[in-house]
């Protein structure tokens, strides 16, 4: 029998009906002899309500208040899976981030966690007791502070326990049933997944396939923490999520990404020498703004043409910092298009098999749609569209790369 870290979301926590239906599968699991430490999200919709809350009472609230707020929303729903769980008859506990030994840095609202001193949760299991931990939390020991992890953080609170743990799996209980071939929402053929290797997994939450928080799931590929994605609301297996990728040859591409809250920014005239794009990116990237899919234009007379996309909602950040450098590095302007979209095929097999790109390009071509940006990486291909046909293109390609079939 073996140790599991299960984490259940906001939705899966929902109301009291859904608490309760998780403690009853989580008594099936004890009453199976395993060892088990639960990751709770707060109860649904709890962490927008608090910042709204704190939205009426201030523009800029304070981060430090901010982490002690809506930690408390994960402190709720611990405290009252615990409970249900004593009426089913099985001893458990519940700790918040700093019981459980989870210790960060001190960036309030998206602190990262820098170690973990599990010997809590270990007496508590050596007990006999369930343990349910509050997600999304911890605490910044150097100056005695409740931190929160960013949105979605009891996902990365739960790889670091089975990280931490050593457990055998780690089990990440949603309202979807796992990993599709892509969005079901917007192509209803769309497949799950059994299977899926980190490396795909993070092409896919990178290119804003939203089951798991990017964060986490670098954490869980870092350190080889096998993962389980699965619906709370039945018994299906979900998508397992680890080093599969020399099982699957046959699959060429597993999955398709898609991204509609993206904008590009064009830094038009740009000197070509040395020392350029660090100019323009390390300002980026002290903002902590996330740039992505870079193009450089092959140069014309020293002069070239540099293109990124950034997320919508840090546009109007990026492009302050953006025409601060411009006299600084002698380019021309810089233009921005909020009306952007990308599309990606991702998968293992496209390594070594001539013509995927040009199967891709064809089938956007065919469905009139005009590709203005290309990128790629070993496993991925992404293409920079217009965002209202995004849909389209996700559609098309599922079609034209058969991924509803088995
Ligand atoms: N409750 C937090 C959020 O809504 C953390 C989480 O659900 O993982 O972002
Ligand atoms: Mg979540």
């Amino acid at each position: 029998m073996g140790l599991i870290v299960q984490k259940f979301g906001g939705t899966s926590v929902g109301n009291i009906e859904r608490i309760k239906n998780v403690a009853k599968r989580i008594y099936k699991y004890y009453k199976e002899g395993h060892k088990i430490v639960v990751v709770v999200s707060a109860m649904g919709d709890t962490t927008d309500e608090l910042i709204s809350m704190a939205e009426e009472i201030t523009k800029n609230p304070s981060p430090r208040e901010m982490d002690v707020l809506l930690s408390s929303g994960e402190r709720i729903s611990s405290a009252l899976l615990t409970m249900a769980l004593h009426e089913l008859g099985i001893p458990a506990i519940s700790l918040s981030g700093r019981q459980a030994g989870i210790y960060t840095n001190s960036i309030h609202t998206k602190a990262q966690i820098t170690c973990i001193k599990p010997e809590r949760i270990l007496k508590e299991i050596s007990l006999g007791k369930v343990v349910v931990v509050a997600g999304f939390q911890g605490y910044d020991l150097d100056n005695n502070n409740i931190t929160t992890l960013g949105r979605g953080g009891s996902d990365a609170t739960a790889v670091a326990l089975a990280y931490a743990l050593k457990a055998d799996i780690c089990e990440i209980y949603t309202d979807v049933e796992g990993i599709f071939t892509a969005d079901p929402r917007i192509v209803p053929s769309a497949r799950k997944l059994d299977y899926i290797s980190y490396e795909e997994m993070l092409e896919l939450a990178g290119q804003g396939a939203q089951v798991m928080q990017l964060r986490a799931m670098d954490l869980a590929a870092t350190y080889k923490v096998p993962i389980i994605v699965r619906s709370s609301f039945n018994e299906n297996s979900g998508t397992f999520i680890g080093e599969v990728e020399k099982m699957e040859t046959r699959r060429k591409i597993t999955g398709i990404a898609h991204n509609k809250n993206i904008a590009k920014i064009t830094v038009l005239g740009v000197p070509d020498k040395p020392g350029i794009a660090y100019k323009i990116f390390a300002p980026l990237g002290n903002a902590a703004i996330n740039v992505d899919d870079i193009v450089q234009n092959v140069s014309k007379d020293g002069i070239t043409d540099l293109s990124f996309t950034v997320p919508e909602k840090e546009l109007s950040n990026a492009l302050k910092i953006v025409k601060e450098i411009i006299p600084q590095i002698d380019a021309k302007d810089v233009l921005y298009d909020d009306q952007i979209g990308k599309v990606s095929i991702i998968g293992w097999g496209m390594q070594g098999t001539p013509g995927i790109a040009a199967k891709m390009f064809g089938i956007l071509a065919e469905n009139g749609i005009n590709i203005e940006m290309i990128t790629t990486s070993e496993i991925k291909i992404t293409c920079i569209i217009r965002r209202d046909l995004v849909e389209k293109a996700v559609q098309a390609l599922h079609d034209g790369f058969k991924l509803g079939e088995e």
